[in-house]
């Protein structure tokens, strides 16, 4: 099993840092599946590139299995084609740039470079490996590999159901890494170990910035979690949290088999937070409404739509997340009148900014567990104490609920700084209301438990 990944970049035997694998020598290391070894078939100046090569041992795929004593363990595809256990590889040998981590060039590791990966067999079909990395920003070669050695109008002559891939594109190596770490297995569809609880952390750390606004990412999290329904759907929920329009959509473009089956049967917990808050706002009559931490438009888009909402503006620290909330609210192509109830914002909540004072309502939906605790008072002071809306509405994971959440076994997203029981997001709420002078009292959002309470916890603060 082979992937080449090849940089331009100049001195492109930069890539010996951001891998951490110097050119000059061959790095080997004994993984369940086999050996790995890491070597630079060139490393010059000008290009550079990086072999990884994944030795199976068949025999030790074999032990285990089930069916064991039949011809099909000892011949087959698997020690060729790319699949879970090069991604695994991956994982294992390029663990800190797969992070975006570089001790000696970490100005590199955030930069997009040229680059070129190429993964001479893998199975898959041309149109699907296409759909997968091209959304990406990927330019995609795949080449059906031709059955040899059979003759033109044999039944088994034409091509084999493999492919030879290239990908070329501008990335930063770490999301070209995470790419393939998830889409490998995607498309090879045929995990080597039975998923375990950990797979849906994994998937959500590697897809993190790129998955929740893939258009096929019912089918990358369907096969990336093996077809386990309940694994997926768990999945889907949480990633659905940054991007809620689409997961509702139907995946209408996808051929895949897989597309038919019913995507997410209730109404996500995404959209339930939404309308609890849209709600609030409502019963307290704002019109001019501060979305504090807007990421990437979710809620914005609703309050849009709504014109008792005449101000609307969102704020956050991230230069991306207003790029992607411009474009969901497609501002460009808005009517002046529709376009001048909005403005977007970049501002740290954790600093006073004048600008913020004067509305009705601010919220900070799924916001406050992103900041580290020691920087909740800064954001108590700037928004209770300076901008001082007449009413703040905060949402926030309740940890008690995860539990519930098949699969999962850290925090609903790798970005949250904690998860707060319903008694310490009371007691949060209750010290902060006490000492900036609002009442506050608190809801569940979505399907509640009657032992662990609902999924989501909201606090409606009023001032005076
Ligand atoms: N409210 C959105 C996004 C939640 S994700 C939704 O519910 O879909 C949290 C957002 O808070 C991210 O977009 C992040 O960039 C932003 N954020 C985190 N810390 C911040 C800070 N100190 N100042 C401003 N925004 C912050």
């Amino acid at each position: 099993m082979l992937l080449t990944l090849t940089t331009t970049h100049r001195p492109a035997t930069d890539l010996g840092y951001l891998l951490v694998k110097h050119p000059d020598r061959v790095h080997s290391f004994d993984l369940p599946a086999g050996t790995a070894h890491v070597l630079y078939p060139e490393a010059g100046e000008e290009r550079c590139t990086a072999a990884l090569l994944l030795d199976v041992d068949p025999q030790r795929l074999r032990s285990g299995r089930a069916d064991a004593f039949t011809l099909g363990q000892y011949v087959n595809d698997r020690p060729y084609a790319a699949s879970s256990m090069l991604a695994g590889a991956l994982n294992h040998v390029f663990r800190s740039a797969l992070r975006g981590r570089s001790k000696d060039r970490p100005e590199l590791a955030a930069e997009p470079l040229p680059l070129e990966i190429r993964v001479p067999v893998l199975r898959g079909n041309p149109e699907l490996t296409a759909r997968l990395f091209e959304p990406l920003g990927w330019s995609v070669s795949a080449t059906p590999i031709p059955l040899d050695d059979v003759p033109a109008g044999h039944p088994l002559s034409g091509d084999s159901p493999y492919v030879d891939l290239t990908l070329t594109g501008t990335q930063r190596v770490a999301d070209a890494l995470n790419h393939l770490y998830v889409l490998l297995p995607v498309l090879d569809d045929a995990k080597h170990y039975w998923v375990a609880p950990d797979e849906i952390d994994k998937l959500l750390r590697s897809g993190e910035g790129w998955l929740s606004a893939h258009p096929e990412k019912v089918l990358i999290t369907r096969r990336y979690l093996a077809h386990r329904k309940s694994l997926a759907t768990t999945a889907l929920e949480l990633l659905d949290r940054s991007d809620p329009d689409t997961v509702d959509a139907p995946a209408d473009t996808s051929a895949d088999e897989e597309a038919e089956l019913p995507v997410v049967r209730k109404r996500s917990l995404a959209e339930q937070r939404r309308d609890a808050v849209l709600a609030a706002l409502h019963e307290v009559g704002a019109a001019k409404v501060l979305d504090l931490g807007c990421g990437g438009g979710a809620l914005l888009t609703a309050l849009l739509a709504d014109r008792r909402f005449r101000e609307i503006t969102g704020v956050d620290v991230s230069s991306r997340a207003l790029e992607m909330a411009a474009r969901r609210l497609r501002l460009e192509r808005l009517p002046d009148r529709q376009r001048e109830r909005v403005k977007l914002w970049q501002s740290a909540l954790t600093y006073r900014d004048d600008r913020l004072r004067g509305y009705d309502a601010a919220v900070l939906m799924e916001v406050i567990e992103h900041l580290d605790p020691p920087r909740l008072p800064a954001l108590e002071a700037s928004v209770f104490g300076h901008a001082k809306p007449d009413v703040v509405i905060v949402t926030t994971p309740n940890a008690e609920y995860n539990v519930h959440y098949e699969g999962l076994s850290g925090m609903r997203h790798s970005d949250h700084r904690f998860e707060w029981t319903r008694r310490e997001f009371a007691r949060w709420a209750a010290s902060v209301a006490t000492a900036r002078g609002y009442t506050v009292d608190i809801r569940g959002v979505g399907d509640e438990s009657a032992t662990d309470g609902p999924p989501t916890q909201m606090a409606v603060f009023r001032r005076g």
